[in-house]
């Protein structure tokens, strides 16, 4: 491992934030390492929305300011250039969840479609994202993931489903920007892994344009990619592949434990930590076969891909080698490697306010003191609170 610590300077960290905006995000990492009132305030809100109170002022004040680059496309593009003048890309990610009718799968898919022309001439903004539940019904990828007989109407939804990936992937050939598809339930995810080994096979043959995402909580994932890649060499396409920890523990733990099957993730944070660090490695042994999207906020994770990258003479800005963090989390991360000149982005989520809620509150809950992130996020705010002298 380097032996400096490279993401303690947080001038660079916070370089882009007003004192008003560094006091904003030191109040609100506060609130929400408070696990109670992250429990109280998200059953509030939720709440307060499905009744119509009048809330979102107050949570675009708070919250979706601090997590999101706006409501529309246009609201994040002051960010956009502010993050890559200092040397950070973005990846726009219209975060709207938990749609259930065709006619919004339809507008959400259009809508990644239209960002991949945008991104086309915008240097900015090298790839394009979606989830797959944006573009069909969990419920269908579910029952395609089970091998379950679809209905007619469900067999014509996963058409449709099919329909949008092949849309999306084939302009983000067309446009040379690559694009990252990420990774959700377990419950769901063998069908979405399927279709994109599909579009992979088709539209990856030069270069690797779509990416899946391995979520290394799951402990199949290391075997998973090793037999992908087996079959990617053999029918001659190059894999792209997003790595992170996973974002849907509790709701996988308690699903396996309801449904009576064995949890598919890791026993331990270390078994997660350790299936993170070996999958890394095996993709950067393989990077000529594999491009890798690191995205994590892991100090340890990230020191260690810098130290192999060293190791085994991979330029900082080679362009099969990507991090990323999410907006609004471990700027130190962030910033500190764009200083440095690697290859790094961030998430960067916009939405209407209500639509981007379940995200949020996935940011919140990960931010409690229960899941640990928040302490260190505290302490640099702290660190640079005092460095300001505010
Ligand atoms: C750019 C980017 C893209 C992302 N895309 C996705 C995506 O497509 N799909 C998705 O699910 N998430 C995604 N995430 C979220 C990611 O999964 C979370 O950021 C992650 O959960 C936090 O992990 P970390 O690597 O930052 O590090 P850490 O904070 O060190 O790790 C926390 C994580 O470790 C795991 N963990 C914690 N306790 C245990 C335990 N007891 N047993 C086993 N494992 C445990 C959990 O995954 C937990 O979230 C993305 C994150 C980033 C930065």
């Amino acid at each position: 491992m380097p032996t400096k610590n490279y993401f303690d300077n947080t001038e660079v960290a916070f370089k882009l934030k007003s004192d008003s905006e560094l006091e904003r995000a030191y109040f609100l990492f506060k609130m929400i390492s408070k696990e109670p009132l992250v429990r109280i305030g998200t059953a509030v809100t939720k709440f307060a929305l499905n009744i119509n109170l009048p809330v979102e002022s107050l949570i675009r004040a708070t919250v979706f300011d601090h997590f999101c680059g706006g409501v529309s496309e246009m609201d994040c593009m002051t960010t956009v250039d502010r993050l890559y003048d200092v040397g950070v890309f973005s990846v726009l990610d219209f975060s709207v969840e938990g749609k259930e009718e065709e006619a919004q799968f339809d507008a959400t898919a259009k809508k990644v479609v239209e960002l991949t022309h945008f991104a086309k001439n915008k240097e900015a903004m090298p790839f394009s994202v979606f989830k797959p539940t944006g573009f069909g019904k969990f419920d269908v990828f579910r029952k395609k993931s089970e091998k379950a007989t679809l209905t007619e109407s469900e067999e014509n939804q996963w058409q449709q489903i099919v329909r949008r990936y092949e849309d999306v992937s084939k302009t983000a050939y067309d446009c040379d920007i690559s694009l990252l598809i990420d990774a959700e339930e377990y419950a769901m995810q063998d069908a979405a892994d399927m279709l994109c080994e599909k579009m992979m096979e088709k539209y990856n043959r030069e270069k690797p344009v779509v990416f899946n995402t391995l979520q290394c909580y799951r402990w199949d994932r290391l075997e998973y990619l090793k037999e992908h890649h087996q079959r990617a060499k053999e029918k001659g396409y190059k894999l792209g592949y997003k790595i992170v920890r996973g974002a849907y523990l509790e709701k996988e733990n308690e699903r396996a434990l309801e449904k009576g099957y064995p949890s598919p993730i890791c026993e331990s944070k270390k078994a997660t930590d350790d299936n993170f660090n070996e999958i890394m490695t095996y993709i950067m042994s393989n990077l000529d076969d594999i491009s890798l999207f690191v995205g994590t906020h892991n100090e340890g994770s990230t020191y260690l891909a810098m130290e192999l990258m060293e190791q085994m003479g991979i330029a900082k800005d080679d362009p099969r080698m990507w991090f990323g963090q999410l907006y609004g989390m471990s700027d130190h991360i962030t910033f500190n490697l764009g200083e440095m000149g690697y290859n790094v982005a961030k998430y960067l989520p916009f939405g209407p306010v209500k639509d981007v809620m379940p995200y949020l509150i996935r940011r919140a809950e990960e931010n409690t003191s229960v899941a640990g992130q928040t302490s260190r996020e505290l302490s640099l705010l702290k660190k640079e609170r005092n460095r300001r002298k505010l």
